[in-house]
């Protein structure tokens, strides 16, 4: 065991704090990483705010993790001291169920070890990216390749991902029409990635306050949801929604917007619950939907896809000094798109 230093949440809704966190010896199939950067993901505020339920502190949060191999243990083939790595939402899984088994490790049916505030399988409380290094099994570390910086990287492990695979899950190709609803740190993904395979991308945001920002990023057309005409003029429009806000949205507005056969997929996850009017769904053969994270070969696909397309998080990097006003900031909508730590600012 060695103690390395963390940002931590003391305790539900207190602001985070330096502290030192144990990280396990190397196991056989274990990689240790210098960590570099980290992502702040709305995941991680929800997760120490008690958004989602209650957890055990202190709780070191996050999980958009890129760095360096350190060390790796006898049995390591995948992975070499000095590759540049990344992990994601999750350190582990059971390897043998049906959804481990086709690489959906997200759903895995005995239930997936999250980076953070999960129970490992020793028993300990795993800790998050916001710390100097971390001991993942090899299974569930991912390269970065060389195009991408690992800044940029970081956020593609969570917001990356999450917005990769439900796009690709339901098809989306050239000409697809596809709306993002909200546009921060997984948004600003979608947006991307959606353009990237040839969709014609909608973005419908709060308001036109970012609609540069999203027209640069590759969308086609930038709507206000404040404005009512967006959802008069707009009808039976998109063949997908993709839903990343972290609050509740009205789903029978959207739904009306979505052509027959159509389907709106919810990656955001507000602790409320949302609800919605069957004969929407029902009045156009719609489907409203769900998608968690993605799995670690699907994982690795994003990445490879996103160093080919020249795709990266835009990002502002912080000093670990900044984390808790950054989440005021987050919370406050006022990030262009993701705030990175830099790790190296946790020494001293
Ligand atoms: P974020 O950077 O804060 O972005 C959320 C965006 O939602 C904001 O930029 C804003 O976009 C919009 N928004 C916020 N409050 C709103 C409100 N009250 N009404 C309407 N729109 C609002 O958060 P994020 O990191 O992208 O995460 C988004 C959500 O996805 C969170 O709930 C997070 O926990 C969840 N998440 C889910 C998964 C998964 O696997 N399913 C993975 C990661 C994160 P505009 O300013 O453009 O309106
Ligand atoms: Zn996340």
């Amino acid at each position: 065991m060695s103690l390395v230093t963390a940002y931590a949440a003391p305790a539900e809704g207190a602001p985070l704090e330096k502290i030192e966190i144990a990280r396990r010896e190397l196991g056989p199939h274990d990689v240790l990483i210098d960590i570099a950067f980290a992502g702040i993901c709305h995941s991680d505020i929800h997760t120490v705010r008690g958004d989602w339920g209650p957890q055990r502190y202190p709780l070191a949060p996050g999980h958009e993790i890129a760095g360096t191999v350190a060390a790796v243990g006898a049995e390591v083939t995948r992975h070499a001291v000095g590759d540049r790595v990344g992990v994601g939402c999750l350190v582990d899984s059971c390897g043998e169920c049906r959804a481990c088994a086709r690489g959906a490790q997200q759903y895995c049916e005995r239930g997936a070890i999250g980076t953070y505030g999960a129970i490992d399988r020793d028993g300990t409380v795993t800790q998050g990216g916001y710390s100097q290094q971390v001991v993942v099994t090899e299974g569930f570390v991912v390269r970065i390749p060389e195009a991408l910086p690992l800044d940029a990287a970081a956020p593609l492990l969570c917001a990356g991902i999450t917005t990769f695979s439900p796009l690709r899950h339901w098809n989306v190709t050239r000409g697809s029409r596809v709306a993002v609803v909200g546009l921060g740190g997984l948004g600003h993904m979608a947006v991307q990635i959606a353009h990237a395979l040839g969709a014609e991308v909608t973005v419908l945001s709060q308001s036109l306050r970012k609609k540069d920002d999203g027209l640069r990023l590759g969308a086609d057309h930038y709507l206000a949801t404040s404005d009512p005409a967006t959802f008069r003029d707009n009808r039976r429009s998109f063949d997908l929604i993709l839903n990343t806000v972290s609050a509740p949205i009205p789903l029978n507005d959207y739904l009306s917007l979505l052509d027959t056969d159509g389907t709106l997929v919810c990656v955001g996850a507000p602790p409320e619950p949302l609800s919605f009017d069957v004969s929407r769904v029902i009045s156009g053969r719609r489907s409203v939907a769900g998608s968690n994270i993605g799995g670690i070969p699907e994982t690795q696909e994003m990445l490879d896809f996103c160093a080919e397309h020249g795709i990266a998080a835009q990002i502002e990097v912080i000093p670990a000094s900044a984390i808790n006003e950054a989440y005021e900031r987050v919370l406050a909508g006022d990030v262009r798109f993701r705030f990175v730590i830099d790790i190296a600012t946790l020494a001293g």
